[in-house]
């Protein structure tokens, strides 16, 4: 079984962008469960010489602010229950939310070992986000631009040990 690797974090922080970068043209493997296609994308990853398996939790998208919350915590559940890790992205832009806050939680609690990502953390705007996620008692926050594909060998090096 190849290592799985499952990003989440709310709407909005790039949990496809990454997904995208790490997984190009690979895209393939979806469930064939009606929903689990649009909610879990699953594909095959390349980061340096590392291969593994990597889910998007996508389907946030089209939820209601009141259907959110239970989406999001429901999804993130069902997408880490599955994987060996979790990468939990937040936005640097934004800085650390309460969502961000009660994901953080969910995921401590889970077991499972958590890589912490403070996304889009090109420029100067970056900074004090990436500075607030430490907060979140998960670890230093590795600085990414899934964007501008900074921080890749950074997320290579904490995924090495792991995968
Ligand atoms: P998701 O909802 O978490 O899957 O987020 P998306 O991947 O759809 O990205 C949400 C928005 O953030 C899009 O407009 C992206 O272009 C933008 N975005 C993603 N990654 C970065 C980044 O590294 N830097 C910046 N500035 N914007 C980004
Ligand atoms: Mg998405």
């Amino acid at each position: 079984m190849p290592f799985a690797l499952a990003i989440v974090g709310r709407p909005n922080v790039g949990k496809s962008t990454l997904f995208n970068r790490l997984v190009g043209k690979r895209l393939a493997l979806v469930d064939d469960q009606p929903g689990v296609t649009r909610d879990l994308r699953e594909g095959e990853a390349r980061l340096g010489d590392l291969r593994f398996t990597v889910v998007d939790t996508a389907g946030l998208e089209e939820a209601t602010d009141d259907s959110l919350q239970g989406r999001m915590r429901a999804l993130t559940e069902r997408a880490i229950a599955e994987a060996d890790a979790a990468l939990f992205l937040v936005d640097a832009r934004a800085g650390v939310t309460p969502v961000d806050e009660a994901l953080a939680d969910l995921l401590r609690k889970s077991g499972k070992t958590v890589l912490l990502g403070a996304n889009k953390s090109e420029g100067a705007k970056g900074a004090a986000g990436a500075l607030e996620a430490y907060a979140l008692g998960l670890g230093d926050p590795i600085e990414l631009s899934a964007e501008h594909g900074e921080g890749m060998g950074e997320l290579l090096a904490a995924l090495q040990p792991l995968v």
